[in-house]
């Protein structure tokens, strides 16, 4: 394992390595083979293919220096792009948690109006036919559970 390592370690020094530039031809290039397999297009094949090359040859290139600056350029102009996505990300999680928090309790509770003032109102399932007291107005009815 450990000689493994020393050879990969070799094979990548003085070469560009994985950078942000790099990374994003790849997943350009997953992308890609996802909607040829979907599409059957040509142009989206050969895409994905540029983008795989372009990938592996950026990662192997020894001109580092020249890969730096183009991944410095890269990242200078996608600065607000990527902002504006890594602002999304925790938005995106906090929505899911949330749905998922909704359902688990749909599953254990009944939810309900107050027939009389409309508050939301939770009660355990299963428990048959029983008296709700409104926590609200105070108003009493059954409901069925
Ligand atoms: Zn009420």
């Amino acid at each position: 394992m450990n000689n493994f390592r020393y050879k990969l370690a070799r094979m990548f020094a003085g070469r560009t390595g994985v950078d942000a530039l790099g990374r994003t031809f790849t997943w350009a290039a997953m992308i890609l083979m996802l909607v040829t397999m979907f599409s059957h297009s040509n142009i989206a094949y050969l895409l994905a293919m540029a983008c795989l090359i372009y990938s592996i040859w950026r990662m192997f290139s020894k001109n580092y220096q020249k890969r730096y600056y183009e991944n410095q350029m890269f990242l200078q102009k996608t600065a607000k792009i990527r902002g504006f996505f890594i602002r999304l990300t925790p938005n995106i999680k906090n929505k899911i948690a949330k749905m998922r928090y909704d359902m688990d309790q749909r599953r254990t509770y009944k939810i309900f109006k107050c027939p009389s003032c409309k508050q939301k109102l939770r009660v355990p399932r299963g428990r048959g036919k029983i008296q709700v007291t409104c926590n609200r107005c105070r108003t009493q009815f059954i409901k069925k559970v």
